[in-house]
């Protein structure tokens, strides 16, 4: 591990040991929190910081939703004078008023040394070359990717999204050896590589891929037509970026950084914090930052935090790959259903490929939820892979859906992140 990525939390031998020095910083970052931030001064007026103290009064102040970030637009969330702002991020609101990040010199530096740890721990080095295929710009993919690199010394190619045919050129040229990507331009890039037969002129060895929940068959098809090692990089806008964490290469759990990060769990409809090992919606104190410090930030992704020490010996807490969001829930017929319910029934039905779309509809009084995947069997099997996914569904479920085939490649594929579910009833 390089001098500039070493770390305090790794001088504490066991999880444990970091997560209870996660909360003493969390508890001694409310000493300053009100006199720095007037986001934080409002938020918590009336409430005697004084007598937070433990994980228990720490776990009754209220949480920071993205509603209240959205409405401190612009500068609301600043904790220090302008003068000090080097950089804004923003994150992709799909609707209304954007969410504006400042970060000051610092915060961009421990993004770099966060972002540098990661591709560390997947065992990339300075010898490598990474092309990196997320966007530049407002939002915190691609630039996160590149700080990374650069302060780990590797060849950055900052390609940004799209154009294929220049991205497949520009790595057999230089024998890019990573790819930086969103799991959909990933399974793109693959398919393209395939299809175009030229796999024996890449030269990749490792993928790193974020910002997007993705299924285990998904996964497979990557890593095999790419012929790399896959792993997946955590991280969003309001908490620096990508870069947050990554798993290592003993399992696929994501390590997170514990010396930047306070992690805790909650039930998403009550808020009251889970034991670990139980899944819910993830909430996130940041424990170093200058320019937008939070505290207690619902992420609104769902994960559960991996009780116990890694095989790999590292002490940084884990947490696994993320099984959905909480505004992703969807309800049909009273049952809650989330994207990795249909993504592990695809993964036991045989021809089903990793592809799929779902609606729902209000027809004649009833929902109904239709289940498009795609296969690359012949029309006459169809039927079969059709009657096996339907009964999948119901299996894990109890849920009866229409379940249909369509060709490899007819779903849609997105150099962001794709959005598989429909629900058309309002
Ligand atoms: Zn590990």
């Amino acid at each position: 591990m390089s001098k500039a990525v070493a770390s305090r939390a790794a001088q504490s031998k066991t999880t444990q040991g970091v997560r209870e020095q996660a909360l003493e910083e969390s508890l001694e970052l409310l000493k300053t929190i009100t006199t720095r931030s007037s986001f934080y001064a409002r938020k918590f007026a009336g409430i005697d910081l004084a007598t937070i103290k433990d994980a228990e009064s720490f776990q009754a102040l209220p949480l920071t939703t993205k509603e209240d970030l959205r409405d401190a637009y612009p500068l609301g969330l600043a904790a220090v004078p302008p003068s000090q702002i080097v950089r804004i991020h923003s994150s992709s609101g799909t609707t209304g008023t954007p969410v504006i990040i400042p970060y000051t010199a610092k915060d961009v530096q421990d993004w770099a040394i966060m972002f540098a740890r990661c591709y560390e721990f997947s065992g990339i080095t300075r010898e490598d070359r990474i092309q990196i295929t997320p966007g530049y710009g407002l939002w915190t993919a691609g630039i996160g990717f590149q700080l990374g690199a650069e302060l780990l010394g590797a060849m950055a190619i900052p390609m940004g999204p799209g154009n294929t045919d220049r991205q497949l050129q520009m790595m057999m040229d230089l024998q890019t050896t990573v790819l930086g990507a969103t799991s959909s331009y990933a399974l793109l890039l693959a398919e393209t590589i395939a299809e175009r037969g030229i796999g024996d002129r890449i030269k990749l060895r490792k993928g790193v891929i974020g910002s997007e929940r993705w299924g285990e068959k998904m996964r497979t098809r990557i890593a095999s037509e790419l012929g790399v090692d896959l792993h997946d990089i955590y991280g969003l806008t309001e908490i620096y970026g990508p870069g947050i964490g990554i798993n290592c290469e003993a399992q696929t759990a994501m390590h997170c950084w514990d010396d930047y990060l306070y992690l805790e769990i909650i039930d998403p409809d009550t808020g009251a914090v889970l034991p670990d090992g139980e899944s819910g919606e993830l909430v996130i104190t940041t424990l170093q930052k200058e320019g937008a410090p939070l505290i207690r930030y619902r992420t609104r992704d769902l994960t559960r935090i991996v009780p116990g020490d890694c095989p790999c010996g590292s002490p940084y807490t884990r947490i696994e790959t993320l099984i959905g969001r909480s505004d992703d829930m969807i309800k049909v017929k009273g049952i809650n259903i989330f994207p990795a319910h249909i993504e592990e029934a695809l993964s036991v039905t045989e021809g089903a490929s990793s592809e799929y779309q779902v609606m729902i509809d209000h027809l004649n009084g009833k929902d109904i939820m239709t289940v498009f995947f795609e296969t690359a069997s012949p029309e006459e099997h169809r039927p079969y892979i059709e009657l096996a996914l339907h009964q999948a569904i119901k299996d894990k479920l109890s849920l009866s859906v229409v379940s249909k085939a369509v060709n490899l490649g007819d779903l849609p594929r997105s150099e962001k992140k794709t959005k598989r579910i429909f629900d058309n009833r309002y």
